[in-house]
């Protein structure tokens, strides 16, 4: 698989097909968007919001959503509006989204069929390193996960207040947005 892409990627760079893709680090659009890392996303997205090579910074998790409040998310988005430019958040769940019903005991047994031991698991829980529980459940439904993780990006307390945090939901077969919770412009 890799040597595949390897091959490509020499071709790639042998015949300048970057050249389209050229931009600087600065998001043209001065925008961010937190999103699932649902592969039907990966042109569909962009290209339904017409975004091009350069105009928005994507952050992209299972499920697309803000778990922690000091975990990578929030500190990409921060570095996307402190040192970027980024002035607006689109935080965008997807119909049909795998995290949904994600179940700990299902997550379990998948670790323990992949070789990791019973006795990791318990040491994880013994020990409070992680809610393993908490950790691998999903949430109940898209747009409460989107509305969730707009509230506690609104509330943070590192996150500028002239930063407009939206939530949508994009059809994952049709690319059709929509507004769930918009913030108003000040
Ligand atoms: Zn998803």
């Amino acid at each position: 698989m890799l040597s595949e892409i390897l091959n490509f990627n020499r071709e790639f760079v042998a015949q300048e097909s970057y050249i389209p893709y050229q931009t600087t680090k600065y998001p043209d659009r001065k925008l961010a968007i937190l999103t699932c890392m649902d592969t039907r996303l990966t042109h569909l997205l962009p290209a339904a919001m017409g975004l091009k090579n350069g105009e928005v910074k994507m952050i992209k998790n299972a499920g697309g959503v803000v778990l922690a409040p000091y975990g990578g998310v929030v500190r990409s988005l921060l570095v996307a509006v402190l040192e970027l430019g980024v002035e607006e958040i689109l935080v965008i769940g997807h119909t049909d989204c795998g995290v949904c019903g994600m179940r700990p005991e299902v997550m379990r047994e998948h670790l323990l069929a992949r070789g990791i031991s019973p006795e990791t698991l318990e040491a994880i829980d013994r020990e409070g390193v992680v809610d393993l529980d908490a950790w691998f459940t999903g949430f109940a439904g898209e747009e409460q996960a989107v509305r969730d993780s707009v509230a506690m990006l609104r509330s943070h307390p590192l996150m500028p207040k002239d930063v407009a945090i939206h939530g949508l939901i994009i059809d994952s077969n049709t690319g059709e947005l929509r507004p769930l919770d918009l913030q108003t412009e000040k």
